[in-house]
């Protein structure tokens, strides 16, 4: 997703002659996830706005079901919305195909290091050496102890029911009628018709379920809450994405630039990534094409977020308060807020009236929770 975004920007750039090589040991060619995440509906003005007329579906509205509140959030301004991974895959290429110094090779990456002379990648025995490499390859390796490592994993199946039971208006952003047992566990569903849904099983916690327990909790939630008169299931996701406040180092090297999760553009506190994405490597394009170098920079003061995350992935680790009832407070007491928060485009003010929603007590021993591993790591 980063490399074919980064390439597609770079096509659209003042650099769009330079000579770029795109290597992947995959074809990106079956439909292996779906991307989600919310924007206004503001046409060029939005960073994902080059991606609008593939957009799969988008809502104006989302629910939420928790422990003591059961209902539609207020987005505000915001849709949510949803792009195919194969329509996006198609999308770019068919794009990048347009322009002849842009090239394709499947290949598998087996060393990416930086020289005097560049960066240096050998894929399937061939070298290659550029003036930047952009390494959007990931190895879960989450291992300092000072950080927080949690994942988000998911199952989902795509079902089309004999009778209509979704509400094709609101996506499920989270519904915590599951069994928590300690963790963070929710169902989350999009709804392409009344029929048809993906429905998926989410936890955040550091053990992967076997696929049979996966499979339990969404056979459960169906026959107990979708009114379904039978269905059959179409297509199947799995995912791991990492919950990590561990420091990726995007521009760890000269001629080396990581990016997508593997240069920490996944939210910690969320997983999310797709959006982010889209506004860091126009960042990087913009600094490239300006300056000649990629470097992207943000203030000490947007920092505070990074702080954020961590002492929300410590809540959750340490179970310092039951997840459902965090998250119940954060949707149904922000709304609107809550959004631009994980944006991270909320003013600090904003910050204070969100955080008041929360167990005061389980964050303020997070906070220095932080701090100390912080100061011993
Ligand atoms: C099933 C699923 C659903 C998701 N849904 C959402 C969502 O709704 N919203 C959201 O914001 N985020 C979502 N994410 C998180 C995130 O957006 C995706 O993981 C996204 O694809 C990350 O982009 P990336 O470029 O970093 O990694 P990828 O898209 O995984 O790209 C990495 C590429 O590197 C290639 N590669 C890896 N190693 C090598 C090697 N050694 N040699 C050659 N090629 C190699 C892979 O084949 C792959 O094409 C989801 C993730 C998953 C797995």
């Amino acid at each position: 997703m980063a490399g074919l975004s980064l390439a597609y920007y770079l096509s659209q750039s003042p650099l769009r002659n330079r000579s770029i090589l795109i290597l992947d040991s995959e074809l990106k060619n079956r439909n292996d996830r779906t991307w989600c995440f919310w924007e206004p509906d503001g046409g060029s003005a939005t960073y994902t706005s080059a991606f609008d007329s593939i957009l799969f579906r988008k809502w104006k509205t989302v629910s939420f079901h928790g422990t003591t509140y059961a209902g539609a959030l207020d987005m505000g301004d915001y849709q949510y919305k949803m792009l195919r991974g194969i329509d996006f895959y198609a999308f770019v290429r068919n794009e990048l195909n347009k322009h002849p110094t842009i090239e394709f090779q499947q290949a598998t990456i087996n060393r990416i290091k930086d020289t005097p002379q560049g960066g240096f990648v050998i894929a399937d025995d061939e070298p290659y050496l550029a003036d930047y490499v952009f390494d959007s390859t990931f190895a879960l390796k989450l291992d300092q102890s000072e950080n927080h490592n949690l994942l988000q994993h998911f199952k989902g199946w795509v079902i089309t029911a004999e009778k209509p039971c979704f509400n094709q208006n609101q996506p499920e952003l989270m519904d915590f009628r599951v069994a928590q047992h300690g963790d963070c566990r929710f169902m989350y569903i999009l709804p392409f018709d009344e029929k048809t849904a993906l429905v998926e099983f989410t936890l955040f916690n550091d053990q992967l379920l076997t696929d049979a327990e996966y499979e339990a909790e969404l056979l459960q939630y169906i026959d107990h809450f979708l009114d379904t008169g039978g269905y059959k299931i179409c297509e199947t996701e799995y995912g791991v994405i990492p919950m990590s406040d561990e420091s990726t180092e995007e521009n760890h090297a000269e001629h080396i630039i990581r990016i997508g999760t593997s240069g920490g553009f996944t939210k910690p506190s969320t997983g999310y990534t797709f959006q982010r994405t889209q506004r860091y490597l126009q960042a990087i394009v913009k600094n490239l094409a300006e300056t000649g170098k990629p470097n992207r920079r943000s203030s000490w003061f947007a920092g505070r977020f990074k702080l954020y995350d961590s002492i929300f992935l410590n809540v959750l680790e340490k179970h310092r308060h039951n997840a459902d009832d965090i998250f119940t407070r954060v949707y149904a007491e922000n709304h609107h807020r809550v959004f631009t928060f994980l944006d991270e485009d909320t003013r600090f003010i904003d910050e204070l009236r969100l955080f008041a929603t929360m167990p005061f007590l389980p964050f303020v021993y997070a906070f220095f929770d932080v701090l100390r591993r912080k100061a011993i790591g």
